[in-house]
């Protein structure tokens, strides 16, 4: 390397030193190779694909093996990735589930063309590109008895946070009414049977419901269930299976899942089940809350047993099995998550009514 190439690897060397870019500006995975100067930020080489498809945003360059000179690497040392997370993360609903490297690519993608594109989060409560007033559309919802699937008007608006639903078009009154705040979405095209498959979680007078969603075309689901669910790319993407947002909703076999701040852990007698056969409430670890790893004393260990864990709560403790070790820790860390925080009003009346309900 000549002396003067050296001098320029060095002098980028150092600024991407600088706190902050050392790791991915878009998805957290640390020693970024990769930036957009036109943003200066420091991204990984995945983060850095989705940012080449939008060229009005970003110009990318390699950190090793594209030319720089001394203007270049002083612009990069001027912005970096903490400024352009000021700037571009300011006002990121709580709502807003922000993906990591370990999401899938839509979830990424809409992730950055939300941040840089479309400069969602930089003024406070900017009307998202989803939340435009009002959707309708019609969906495939499974029926709650025989398991067909029905033809369902379903009507999202924007200002009161609502996804209704009807059984009939002409009617007036909806079948039921979601707040998006308190919804979890997973695909689910195996268990639904159905690329566009999708499972929406809720909260119904203090129980956790579950409806079963397609829409022949994902293009127009995704126009009807909003982006808000955490989920859906702005160009109608078809989300592979593995798309889940992983910190926002865990469903499993051994089925403890969460629901927004609110969790509960629920065990679903069959799959495809709409409503739980137990509940769980998740509260904080100040309340006398907590989660072990292992059965309680008693339970049989080895074989399929060996992944357990234990939700303590202040009136018994509730044992679950995860199927495999990367599972029971995912599952911790979701319910450390929930335990860590403090209960809101909301939170205290749900409990009161678990205890009472007992
Ligand atoms: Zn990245």
């Amino acid at each position: 390397m000549s002396a003067e190439k050296e001098r320029i690897f060095r002098a980028l060397k150092d600024v991407v030193q600088i706190p902050g870019n050392g790791i991915c500006a878009d998805c957290g995975l640390p020693e970024p190779e990769w930036a957009s100067t036109t943003l200066g930020i420091f991204i990984c080489l995945n983060c850095s694909g989705i940012h080449r498809n939008i060229p009005d945003v970003s110009i990318i360059k390699s950190l090793l093996l594209d030319p720089w000179n001394d203007s270049q690497i002083q612009h990069m040392a001027s912005l970096g990735n903490e400024a352009a997370k000021r700037k571009y993360e300011a006002f990121v609903p709580a709502y807003y589930y922000v993906p990591t490297y370990r999401d899938c690519q839509v979830l990424l993608e809409q992730w950055i063309r939300s941040k840089y594109e479309r400069k969602d989060f930089i003024v406070e409560n900017k009307p998202l590109a989803y939340a435009t007033g009002y959707r309708e559309g019609f969906l495939w919802k499974r029926g709650r008895d025989n398991g067909q699937f029905l033809n369902r008007k379903f009507i999202l608006t924007e200002g009161d946070g609502i996804l209704k639903y009807f059984t009939k078009t002409d009617a007036k009154v909806p079948k039921a009414m979601i707040k998006v705040d308190n919804v979890n979405a997973t695909f689910q095209p195996i268990k639904i049977g159905n690329p566009n498959g999708l499972q929406l979680m809720y909260l119904k007078d203090n129980s956790t419901r579950n409806i079963f969603l397609y829409h022949d075309e994902g293009k127009v689901s995704h126009r009807v269930i909003p982006q808000r669910l955490g989920l859906f790319g702005p160009s109608g993407h078809h989300p592979p299976a593995s798309c889940v947002p992983r910190n926002k909703v865990r469903a499993g076999p051994t089925s403890p899942c969460s629901s927004g701040s609110l969790v509960l852990a629920a065990s679903w007698k069959i799959r495809n089940d709409a409503y739980a056969r137990g509940e769980v409430f998740i509260g904080s670890s100040d309340n006398g809350y907590a989660v072990k790893e292992g059965l309680p004393p008693g339970t049989p260990a080895g074989g399929s047993w060996q992944h357990g864990i234990t939700i303590v709560t202040p009136d018994r403790d509730f044992p679950f099995i995860c199927e495999t070790e990367r599972d029971r820790q995912e599952w911790m860390s979701v319910f450390n998550g929930v335990m860590v925080q403090q209960m809101s009003p909301q939170e205290y009346t749900v409990e009161a009514y678990f205890k009472h309900r007992r």
